[in-house]
């Protein structure tokens, strides 16, 4: 009599990743177990309760919920009974250096009427640059180079539209293409930073986020994004799965080259496949036994370049900013390319800074007690490889500022405070294992994207795969999402079975 054996995944890490694949997987008719070693789903999505405030400690925005939708569709679940959310406008609010600003929105005579304020030329260029960032999102998203593995063959067909579209130059040289004004230029080629992308050498081809804002929204989850975490993490159980929360991976075991389990504090989980949605270093260099890989293996796994870091302060305010901060500010401090230079290449901590804000009492009175806010204040900094001790810099970093958004934006910010906390490189290297403490991993620059990233599907060893911000095609919620759809095809394929979402649900037009 023939027996059949559901194999068994086992996925280190419960990020966005994570628990999308999980759940792809899962409905797949797999044996699907998460571990991760922190209390919450969610990955960099932790939640933080501090006096009466709450925060979300890393992603704080929504964009593509078409990807979430997906995920509900193929578990067989309704949306609504696990998940809603609501767009905002403007999206974001960005401060410039002068005391100008824009709001950032998807009405394109409003953003044209703001832009005009700058130069008339730029409010003409608008059009034709989102233009640009829609042929990039229509490879990426709506053709779905994003959503499976990127291999040889798949860059060789793209290259020529990638070269006629200048994909491959840097972000901000494409929007010097298109704009004249300093202000202009920042808006349409700052998003590679939300991925952790240095834009002026991060390929021009991430520029399909304007279109992917413009066109998809920017939305607030109820809950936050660690609320988006909890209801994937119920979506996944729901149908079966595993979730095992406090439990770190220390090994993943192999015989005979192939993986056979995952070693744990509380005893091995035997395991067909292990996927890690952990960092990349972290998975090739401290869960694999040192001999799982030859010399060269390693030398070249060693060449990848990690990118930036965060200092996080998240504070509990006694009064509220109605008027100068919506959901989602961005404070400019003077300098754009030099700032960007010390953090990703001369490493050092600069006086001046460039802000992002996330206010979310904006929109939702869970974060705060009535006339308060709860404020997380986030500036980008190098990785540890700048040698930083931040056990010594963090509070005088904290106090400069807090200080220099008093005088700017924030009137009494500092006597408002009522409870404060910060986050730093080093947190994040303890908390959650992300080499050089850079939570965005392999920096998305031309050497280090799509088949240039690691594989979905480890070449090195045999059953070991990777899903999250460090393969393709990289960070971000929805890079992440899909990054997902990528590792479940090859996993699936691997197995001879049918891949229930290799087709993108929705495309925008
Ligand atoms: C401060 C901040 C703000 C951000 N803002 C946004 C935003 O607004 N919008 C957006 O789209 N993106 C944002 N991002 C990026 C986005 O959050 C990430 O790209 C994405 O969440 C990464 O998901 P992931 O699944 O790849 O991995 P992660 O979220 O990094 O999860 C990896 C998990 O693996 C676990 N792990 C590691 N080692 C082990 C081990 N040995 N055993 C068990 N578990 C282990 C970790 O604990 C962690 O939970 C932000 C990121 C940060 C840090």
């Amino acid at each position: 009599m023939k027996v059949f054996m559901r194999k068994r995944v086992v996925i280190i890490g419960a990020g966005f990743g994570g628990l999308s694949l999980g759940i792809r997987l899962q409905a797949a008719g797999l044996d699907v177990t998460i571990i991760d070693k922190q209390a919450y789903p969610g990955g960099q999505a932790q939640p933080l309760r501090q006096g009466g405030y709450r925060f979300d400690m890393g992603p704080s925005l929504l964009t593509a919920p078409e990807l979430i939708e997906e995920l509900f569709q193929i578990a067989g679940r309704e949306r609504q009974a696990y998940l809603s959310w609501e767009k905002l406008e403007p999206f974001y609010r960005v401060y410039f250096w002068d005391d100008t600003y824009i709001d950032y929105t998807d009405d394109p005579e409003r953003m044209k009427a703001q832009l005009a304020r700058f130069s008339h030329h730029d409010a003409r260029s608008y059009k034709a640059f989102m233009e640009r960032s829609k042929a990039f999102y229509q490879a990426v998203i709506a053709e779905g180079l994003g959503r499976r593995p990127f291999t040889l063959r798949e860059l060789l067909k793209f290259l020529p539209r990638a070269i006629r579209l200048e994909a491959l130059r840097s972000s901000y040289s494409l929007a010097a293409k298109f704009f004249k004004d300093e202000r202009s230029r920042f808006i349409f080629s700052f998003h590679p930073l939300f991925i952790g992308g240095d834009p002026f050498r991060a390929p021009a081809v991430y520029q399909m986020i304007p279109y992917l804002e413009k066109a998809g929204g920017v939305w607030y989850v109820r809950g936050g994004m660690h609320g988006l975490a909890q209801g994937l993490a119920r979506l996944f159980t729901d149908i079966g799965g595993r979730l095992l929360l406090q439990t770190e991976a220390q090994r993943i075991k192999i015989r005979n080259g192939r993986v056979v389990a995952v070693q744990t504090p509380a005893g091995d989980l035997p395991a067909d496949m292990v996927v890690s949605n952990a960092d990349f270093f972290h998975t090739y260099f401290r869960l694999l036994e040192p001999e799982a890989l030859s010399s060269i293996v390693r030398w070249r796994l060693r060449q990848y370049q990690y990118g930036m870091s965060a200092f996080l302060i998240y504070a509990g305010l006694s009064r509220t900013y109605p008027e100068v901060l919506p959901h989602h500010t961005i404070v400019l401090g003077p300098r754009y390319r030099g700032l960007v230079k010390d953090i990703f290449r001369r490493k050092v901590l600069p006086s001046d800074f460039s802000l992002y804000l996330h206010a979310p009492s904006r929109t939702d009175s869970i974060w705060a007690p009535p006339g308060a806010e709860s404020l997380y204040i986030l500036s980008p900094v190098a990785n540890l490889r700048s040698g930083i001790s931040w056990s010594d810099a963090a509070r005088r970093y904290q106090e400069a500022i807090l200080t220099s958004l008093q005088e700017r934006l924030l009137d009494g910010l500092q006597g408002a405070v009522q409870t404060v906390s910060v986050y730093t490189p080093e947190d994040f290297l303890r908390d959650r294992n992300c080499t050089w403490g850079s939570p965005w991993g392999i920096e998305p620059r031309l050497i280090q994207t799509a088949n240039l990233r690691p594989p979905n599907k480890s070449y090195w060893v045999k059953g070991l795969y990777l899903v999250g911000t460090n393969t393709h095609p990289g960070a971000g919620v929805p890079g992440v999402i899909l990054s997902a759809a990528a590792t479940a095809q090859v996993i699936l394929q691997d197995l001879g079975l049918s891949n229930p979402a290799s087709t993108p649900v929705l495309i925008y037009e």
